[in-house]
């Protein structure tokens, strides 16, 4: 199902997704690993410090799992605190966006269409048209 699939870029799964994605562990590694301080940089996190004992908000960029674990799912947002759409989302023209983050995805965003088996998810049908597609077929 997942090779069936054939992405149209419209946005819409990532303009629904606003202030709601969360980031893993491995997410992390994987950003820390290939320098993406650019990715890190919009990352919030709640951990629990092991040295002070409790939970504090940290930027990604300034995890380090020796030190925190990580508490609760992280949200994209602006500098100031406010939550905000995904921003590695680019509108490229009228009707089509591209991930400016696509060679380096959240694992909440390659899973996202997709149950456990690979099969798409029908309750995106209205959001995705792709998804409305495969399933009808
Ligand atoms: S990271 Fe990319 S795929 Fe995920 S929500 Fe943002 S723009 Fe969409
Ligand atoms: S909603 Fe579906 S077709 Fe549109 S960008 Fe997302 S994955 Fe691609």
């Amino acid at each position: 199902m997942i090779s069936q699939f054939n992405c149209q870029r419209c946005g819409n799964c990532c303009k629904t997704k606003s202030g709601g994605l969360s980031i893993s562990d491995d997410d992390l590694k994987r950003w820390r690993k290939s320098k993406r301080i650019d990715i890190l940089e919009q990352v919030e996190l709640l951990v629990f410090d092991n040295e002070k004992g409790i939970p504090i908000s940290i930027k990604g960029k300034n995890w380090d799992e020796n030190k925190h674990a990580v508490l609760c799912a992280v949200l994209w947002f602006l500098p100031d605190g406010k939550m905000l759409k995904c921003p590695f989302l680019r509108n490229i023209d009228k009707k089509k966006y591209e991930c400016l983050i696509y060679d380096i995805l959240p694992d909440d965003c390659k899973k996202f269409h997709f149950d456990d088996n690979g099969i798409p998810n029908k309750n995106l049908s209205d959001v995705c048209p792709e998804v409305r597609r495969i399933s009808r077929e």
